[in-house]
Protein backbone atom coordinates (compact mmCIF):
# COMPACT_ATOMS: atom_id res chain seq x y z
CA UNK A 1 0.00 0.00 0.00
CA UNK A 2 1.32 3.15 -1.01
CA UNK A 3 -0.19 6.23 1.17
CA UNK A 4 0.69 9.81 -0.52
CA UNK A 5 -1.68 13.01 -0.06
CA UNK A 6 0.38 14.17 -3.30
CA UNK A 7 -0.49 12.85 -6.86
CA UNK A 8 2.49 13.81 -8.77
CA UNK A 9 4.28 11.69 -5.53
CA UNK A 10 1.68 9.40 -6.35
CA UNK A 11 2.59 8.89 -9.64
CA UNK A 12 6.62 8.97 -9.49
CA UNK A 13 6.61 6.26 -5.98
CA UNK A 14 3.59 3.85 -8.24
CA UNK A 15 6.38 3.63 -10.98
CA UNK A 16 9.14 3.18 -9.15
CA UNK A 17 7.42 0.07 -7.25
CA UNK A 18 6.28 -1.38 -10.54
CA UNK A 19 9.66 -1.85 -11.18
CA UNK A 20 9.90 -4.06 -8.20
CA UNK A 21 6.54 -6.46 -9.02
CA UNK A 22 3.93 -4.78 -6.53
CA UNK A 23 0.35 -4.36 -7.37
CA UNK A 24 -0.34 -1.08 -5.34
CA UNK A 25 -3.15 -0.36 -3.73
CA UNK A 26 -3.41 3.85 -3.14
CA UNK A 27 -4.20 5.58 0.04
CA UNK A 28 -4.47 9.41 -0.10
CA UNK A 29 -4.19 10.09 3.76
CA UNK A 30 -3.27 7.98 6.84
CA UNK A 31 -7.32 7.71 8.00
CA UNK A 32 -7.57 5.92 4.36
CA UNK A 33 -4.60 3.51 5.27
CA UNK A 34 -5.41 2.90 8.59
CA UNK A 35 -9.10 1.68 7.20
CA UNK A 36 -7.69 -0.41 4.46
CA UNK A 37 -5.80 -1.74 6.10
CA UNK A 38 -7.64 -2.89 9.56
CA UNK A 39 -10.67 -4.35 6.58
CA UNK A 40 -7.98 -6.61 4.97
CA UNK A 41 -4.56 -6.77 6.74
CA UNK A 42 -3.14 -9.63 4.56
CA UNK A 43 -4.12 -8.39 1.25
CA UNK A 44 -1.03 -5.89 2.06
CA UNK A 45 2.97 -7.31 2.25
CA UNK A 46 4.29 -3.99 2.57
CA UNK A 47 3.08 -0.29 3.33
CA UNK A 48 4.78 3.25 1.99
CA UNK A 49 3.85 5.80 4.50
CA UNK A 50 4.42 9.28 3.68
CA UNK A 51 4.50 11.67 6.99
CA UNK A 52 3.05 14.95 5.93
CA UNK A 53 -0.71 14.23 5.06
CA UNK A 54 -3.85 15.88 5.66
CA UNK A 55 -6.62 14.53 7.89
CA UNK A 56 -4.49 11.88 9.76
CA UNK A 57 -0.41 12.17 8.96
CA UNK A 58 1.60 8.92 8.91
CA UNK A 59 2.49 9.35 12.30
CA UNK A 60 -0.61 8.54 14.07
CA UNK A 61 -1.54 6.04 11.18
CA UNK A 62 1.65 3.99 11.70
CA UNK A 63 0.40 3.82 15.79
CA UNK A 64 -2.70 3.26 15.18
CA UNK A 65 -1.89 0.65 12.70
CA UNK A 66 0.67 -0.80 15.12
CA UNK A 67 -2.13 -0.79 17.87
CA UNK A 68 -4.41 -2.88 15.37
CA UNK A 69 -1.64 -5.23 14.91
CA UNK A 70 -1.02 -6.11 18.99
CA UNK A 71 -4.70 -7.00 19.39
CA UNK A 72 -4.61 -9.45 16.14
CA UNK A 73 -1.18 -10.68 16.49
CA UNK A 74 -0.02 -8.83 12.91
CA UNK A 75 3.42 -6.99 11.68
CA UNK A 76 3.34 -5.57 8.30
CA UNK A 77 6.51 -3.62 7.60
CA UNK A 78 6.24 -0.03 7.30
CA UNK A 79 8.86 2.36 5.38
CA UNK A 80 8.50 6.50 5.90
CA UNK A 81 9.23 8.54 3.07
CA UNK A 82 9.66 12.17 4.04
CA UNK A 83 11.22 14.99 2.70
CA UNK A 84 13.17 15.52 6.00
CA UNK A 85 16.66 13.95 6.86
CA UNK A 86 17.55 14.99 9.72
CA UNK A 87 18.30 12.33 12.80
CA UNK A 88 15.64 13.42 15.06
CA UNK A 89 12.87 12.93 12.30
CA UNK A 90 14.49 8.91 11.67
CA UNK A 91 14.10 8.14 15.49
CA UNK A 92 10.59 9.71 15.61
CA UNK A 93 9.21 7.73 12.94
CA UNK A 94 10.76 4.54 14.64
CA UNK A 95 9.64 5.32 17.64
CA UNK A 96 6.44 5.01 16.25
CA UNK A 97 6.84 1.51 14.72
CA UNK A 98 7.99 2.11 11.09
CA UNK A 99 10.65 0.13 10.06
CA UNK A 100 12.22 2.07 7.86
CA UNK A 101 12.48 5.89 7.11
CA UNK A 102 13.59 6.66 3.28
CA UNK A 103 13.77 10.23 1.62
CA UNK A 104 12.22 11.65 -1.11
CA UNK A 105 13.01 11.98 -3.52
CA UNK A 106 13.37 8.22 -3.94
CA UNK A 107 16.68 6.73 -4.46
CA UNK A 108 15.56 3.49 -6.08
CA UNK A 109 19.35 1.70 -4.90
CA UNK A 110 18.23 3.02 -1.16
CA UNK A 111 14.53 1.74 -1.93
CA UNK A 112 15.69 -2.01 -3.16
CA UNK A 113 18.39 -1.75 -0.01
CA UNK A 114 15.44 -1.66 2.38
CA UNK A 115 13.29 -4.26 0.79
CA UNK A 116 16.42 -6.16 1.61
CA UNK A 117 16.87 -5.52 4.73
CA UNK A 118 13.47 -5.60 5.77
CA UNK A 119 13.09 -9.32 3.88
CA UNK A 120 10.22 -7.84 1.24
CA UNK A 121 12.44 -8.70 -1.82
MG1 LIG B 1 2.51 14.65 1.94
Amino acid sequence: MLVEDNKLNQRLMESSLRRFGFLIELAANGLEAVEKYQTDPHKYSLIIMDIMMPVMDGLEATRQIRIFEQIHNLRIPIIALTANTFNADRERCLSYGMDDYLAKPLNMELLAQSFRNLGII
